[in-house]
């Protein structure tokens, strides 16, 4: 373990954005992380863990220690006829760990295949796409508070997640580094095709579903024909999290627009937020999909997704969001929020 001095981030983050982090050590177990623990300079300065850099915006260099995390390892705990339990480690990219569950047909995060980052991160906003969230298949978290270095395991309740949420993101931000997580995953499960966009890729297709690779491999397929690729365009995916209102602002928000689609969610009414960023633009009449100011703007094909052209900056893409923020609230009066962890 080597701790690095004025590290270019780069290529550590999905925009591409330059930032330099004062302080910079790479983990690879979890014998390493607990002499970091130990170390004065990580022990003086403000830390922040990494994983594939796919959720972050950075808007400024990073005065602390950066902990880059490659603690690798899937491990079964237990198994019946039905039942899977298994323990990742939280530097496993989370694509391998589908790849894995996957190819031993188990089920569970098979609609969650191709979302880029670590699976550290994943509980963090509780990843979800496709119909399927974190939260279905997850028993535990394993932490280790990163002022004391000692070990917690969160059970499900406690991570108290939500849509694109947990207590990670909120009163226990930057406070737990995530070490492993534990699934229960089904030998025996059933497709779960409810996601729209999904179903209609299979019967278009003619997709049988014979086992969860099958579902997997759709859900990639659409992913990779719809999101913009990180190697080719720098983002971080969805930069804002959709809207939920309850049933009586829907009805007064679609008597003023009646094309506004939703969604019903959790006794809720979801409202994509890339329809509302559409419906928006820097001037009136136009729209920020495929707006582009300098080197950064919105993707032209997804009006969520924001992008770094090239050697654009975190602060003007931040900039944009906070214009495409403010467009939304005046014109609609709901207040989008961001997907993407701001640093
Ligand atoms: C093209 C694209 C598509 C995407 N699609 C989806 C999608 O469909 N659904 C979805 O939910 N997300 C999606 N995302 C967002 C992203 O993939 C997820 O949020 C992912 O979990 C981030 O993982 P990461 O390792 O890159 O996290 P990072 O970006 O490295 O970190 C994100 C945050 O988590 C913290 N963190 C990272 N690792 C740990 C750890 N071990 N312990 C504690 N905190 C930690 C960081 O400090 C930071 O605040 C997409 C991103 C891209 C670029």
């Amino acid at each position: 373990m080597k701790i690095l001095k004025n590290y270019d981030l780069k290529n550590l983050n999905t925009f591409g954005i330059p930032t330099k982090a004062k302080f910079f050590v790479e983990i690879t177990g979890e014998g390493e992380l607990n002499e970091l623990f130990k170390e004065p300079l990580y022990i003086g300065h403000e830390k922040l863990f990494l994983g594939e850099g796919s959720n972050v915006l950075f808007t400024k260099d990073w005065g602390g220690i950066v902990v880059l995390n490659k603690i690798k390892g899937i491990e079964i705990l237990e198994e019946d006829s039905e039942n899977i339990l298994i323990k990742s480690m939280s530097g496993v990219i989370w694509h391998d760990l589908v790849s894995f569950a996957v190819d031993h047909d188990y089920w569970g995060i098979e609609n969650l295949a191709l979302i880029p980052g670590t699976v550290g991160a994943a509980p963090m906003q509780n990843i979800g796409a496709y119909g399927a969230e974190l939260k279905n298949v997850l028993t535990l978290v394993e932490a280790y508070n990163v002022n004391t270095g000692e070990k917690r395991i969160f059970s499900k309740e406690e991570c108290i997640f939500g849509y694109r949420d947990s207590i990670f993101k909120n009163s226990l931000r930057n406070k737990y580094f995530i070490s492993a997580i534990t699934l229960r995953l089904s030998k025996t499960g059933k497709p779960n095709t409810s996601y729209k966009i999904l179903k209609e890729h299979l019967e278009k297709n003619k997709i049988e579903i014979k086992n969860s690779k099958n579902i997997s491999d759709a859900v990639s397929e659409i992913r990779r024909s719809k999101l913009p690729d990180p190697r080719v365009i720098g983002n971080a995916g969805s930069f804002f999290k959709n809207v939920f209102v309850d049933k009586d602002k829907l009805a007064e928000l679609r008597r003023l627009y009646p094309a506004m689609p939703f969604f019903e969610e959790d006794g809720l009414s979801k409202i994509p937020s890339a329809w509302l960023i559409e419906q928006c633009g820097p001037a009136n009449g136009t729209s920020w999909k495929g707006y582009r100011v300098g080197n950064v703007g919105v993707h032209h094909k997804q009006a969520l997704v924001l992008v770094n052209h090239g050697d654009g900056r975190g602060q003007d893409i931040k900039d944009l969001a906070l214009q495409i923020i403010a467009s939304v609230k005046e014109k609609f009066g709901l207040e989008l929020a961001p997907e993407v962890n701001l640093i």
